[in-house]
This record gives structure tokens, C-alpha cells and sequence, in this order.
């Protein structure tokens, strides 16, 4: 019993559900998880588990040390990191069984001079890989004049097995870009220029929104990150996803307001007197970005209680006025819930969910709940 300050609660049958929800929408295509930065900042050893119990079998991270760790939690999985290794570290992909993502002339070289110095015997089970071209990102992926280069120059690629193509969608949470046809127009142009082993090999192209974007972006696997997490594929219309992630503050005092008085740093918000204010003990330390200040809202009980100043390091003040009954110290106050998501919190930091995710910090008590393999409701 350490009566924490914040709590963090994450419905692993919520991720379950999404993922569900997602691989339906890919209709006869799979679906993989994007579990990178800690499945964005939710505990990746909880995350991936309740995946695989969802009947998610591949997984993509960004960094090896997160495919390393992943591996050990999912011995059977198929498992993508988004990047090349970085010589002389071919052989511990091959060792976890990783799939690397080769992004460049110069990836695909040092992993086929890998493949083929270790052919044969143990070599028999190297890890496929994954060619990524750029299709207009300017990121990470073969450009069109370098898909022509490897066209030319095939051998490049002798003793890689493919596992799949890929690219990444840059504008998919706009649905009226045009980038996104423009992406997939050069996607189309540069599959039938792929020389073996990776001319027909199958596709993965989108993302959370790209699955949103209809089947014609689908190719034979989708790559959700956010949607899984309960954010919004598709912003400005009603979330299709269930809520995963709910954030308490805990109020360590409650403060009646006598005569006018500026709050917290800076001295930037007045109250006038009448006023209730409750401290709770979340702060930017724990990722409460210090740009919500003056903007955030608070919920007590369902009723707002707005952000006054600005954000301290480890805490806040809120306005509790107008909440029915008052609120006491020792209270807890919903900052992501039913009553504000994280788009919502995302828009009032000037922000997007992701980043809000991401920023989850350590210091909150992290509660799960579920095991991502209930029946989806
Ligand atoms: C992060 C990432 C994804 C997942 O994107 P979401 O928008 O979170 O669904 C997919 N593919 C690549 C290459 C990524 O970097």
C-alpha cells in the first residue's frame, strides 16, 4: 500500500479488442502490432502478451534492444525491427531471430554479404528480411531511382529471403490528401520493377489510419501502432476504437480562495475570491506536458475542473469550484478518461496522441486490467 500520487490504467482487453477490430477491417489481409517505444509508452511486457493472446503473431518494433527484449516475452513470434542493423550487429538479429528492415543501397549490402558468408548450416534459418522503399516520406526506404539501381544490379540481393515489401504512409490520417494516392501510385510503379527474391513478395503499407484509407492501401498486412492504443485513426470522425488508457491524479490539497491571488509559476492566472482549487500530484515530470498549461481540463467526478497556470514538475492546480460536493484531498481526478481522451489531451497541449502516449511517465502506479484475450465486446 504506497497510496500513490497518479495512477495509470491500461484495459488490456480494450488492445485485445482493437486489434481485432483492425484485422477485420484488413479483411482477408493480416494484421501485425507496432509495439516500438515500449508499446508507446503502455509497458511493452504487458502489451505484447495481451497481443499474442488477442492471435497477433507479428509484431514490429524500432530498435533492437526492443526486438531483443520482445523476443524473450514471444518465442514464436515473427518479429520486424524498423531499421537495418548497424555493422558488425548482423548476427545478433540472426541469433533473436529478427527480421531487419533494409532501408538503402547500403543495408541491403551489408546484410547479404552477412547472409551469404553464413549460408548453410545455421545459416539455413536466417531471418527473412523486409525492403523498404520510400514512396514519399524522404525517411527510410529505397527511392525510385534506387529501386532501378537494384533492378539493374540484382545480385546485390543473392541468399536474402524475402519476408515482405514495405513503405509508410506520411498524410494517412488525412484522408483528402493527395499524398496518399500519390504514395500509392508509386507503391504500384515500383512492385513490378523489384527484382527476385523480392518480385512478388508480399506487401505491408499501412499504418492505423492507412487501414482507414480502404482496401486498395491494404497489400497483404497492416502495421498498427496508435489505433491499438485507443487513438484515433480517423480524426474528426467518431473514434472507431475502444478506450485503452485512463490517467487519476491524486489531490493532496484543496484550497478556498479568500481574495484575489495569482496560482503557481509565474504568477500567469488570477482566481478571484469564492474560488476552490485543488493541487494534484501530476506534473510534467510525468510527461503532464508543461504546454497544457492554461489549457487542459480535469474530471471530477464527470464535471470539468479546468487547469489554472501552469504546469509544475510534479504537480497542477485545478479549478474544483463547480464540482457538486466539492472535492477533498486525498480525491482522485480523471486527466485522461471517459470525459477527455488522448486526442482531446493531445489538442489541448498542442500536440498529437502519440506524443501524449509516449510521454507516459515512469513514476505513475500502472494498473492492468484484462488479458487481451476476452471474446471482444
Ligand atoms: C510507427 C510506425 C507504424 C505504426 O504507425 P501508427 O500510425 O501508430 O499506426 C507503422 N509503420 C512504421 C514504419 C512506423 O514507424
Amino acid at each position: 500500500m504506497t497510496c500513490p500520487g497518479a495512477v495509470l490504467t491500461i484495459d488490456l482487453d480494450a488492445i485485445g479488442a482493437n486489434w481485432r477490430l483492425l484485422r477485420a477491417r484488413m479483411g482477408t489481409a493480416a494484421c501485425a502490432a507496432v509495439v516500438k517505444a515500449d508499446a508507446y509508452g503502455l509497458g511493452m511486457m504487458r502489451v505484447a502478451p495481451a497481443l499474442a493472446a488477442a492471435g497477433c503473431d507479428t509484431f514490429f518494433v524500432a530498435q533492437l534492444e526492443e526486438a531483443i527484449a520482445l523476443r524473450v516475452l514471444l518465442p514464436q513470434a515473427a518479429i520486424g525491427v524498423l531499421a537495418a542493423p548497424v555493422h558488425p550487429c548482423e548476427a545478433v538479429y540472426a541469433r533473436h531471430r529478427l527480421m531487419p528492415v533494409l532501408n538503402s543501397g547500403h543495408d541491403i549490402d551489408a546484410w547479404g554479404a552477412f547472409t551469404r558468408e553464413n549460408r548453410g548450416g545455421a545459416g539455413a534459418d536466417l531471418p527473412r528480411a523486409i525492403l523498404q522503399l520510400d514512396t514519399g516520406m524522404c525517411r527510410l526506404g529505397l527511392s525510385p531511382a534506387e529501386v532501378d539501381a537494384l533492378a539493374a544490379h540484382p545480385a546485390a540481393l543473392n541468399g536474402i529471403a524475402p519476408a515482405w515489401v514495405m513503405s509508410h504512409l506520411a498524410c494517412a490520417d488525412e484522408p483528402e490528401h493527395p499524398q496518399n494516392a500519390e504514395q500509392l501510385r508509386r507503391m504500384r510503379a515500383a512492385l513490378p520493377r523489384l527484382p527476385a527474391p523480392f518480385a512478388g513478395a508480399p506487401v505491408t503499407f499501412a499504418n492505423s489510419s492507412g487501414i482507414f484509407l480502404g482496401a486498395d492501401w491494404h497489400f497483404d498486412l497492416g502495421r498498427p501502432g496508435y489505433a491499438l492504443y485507443g487513438g484515433n485513426p480517423t480524426p474528426g470522425l467518431p473514434n472507431p476504437m475502444r478506450p485503452v488508457v485512463r490517467l487519476d491524479g491524486r489531490i493532496l490539497q484543496v484550497r478556498d480562495i479568500d481574495r484575489r491571488e495569482s496560482v503557481g509559476y509565474g504568477a500567469t492566472a488570477t482566481v478571484e475570491p469564492g474560488s476552490r482549487l485543488a493541487t494534484v500530484a501530476v506534473g510534467y515530470a510525468d510527461g503532464w506536458l508543461r504546454s497544457i498549461g492554461g489549457r487542459g481540463v480535469a474530471h471530477v467526478s464527470g464535471t470539468p475542473a479546468p487547469l489554472v497556470g501552469r504546469v509544475s514538475m510534479d504537480l497542477i492546480v485545478i479549478d474544483v469550484t463547480k464540482v457538486p460536493g466539492g472535492a477533498a484531498p486525498g480525491d482522485m481526478v480523471t486527466l485522461i478518461g471517459p470525459d477527455r481522451d488522448i486526442d482531446a489531451v493531445a489538442a489541448d497541449t498542442g500536440t498529437i496522441g502519440y506524443e501524449i502516449l509516449t510521454s507516459l511517465g515512469a513514476r505513475y502506479a500502472r494498473t492492468y486490467t484484462g488479458t487481451g484475450g476476452a471474446p471482444s465486446a
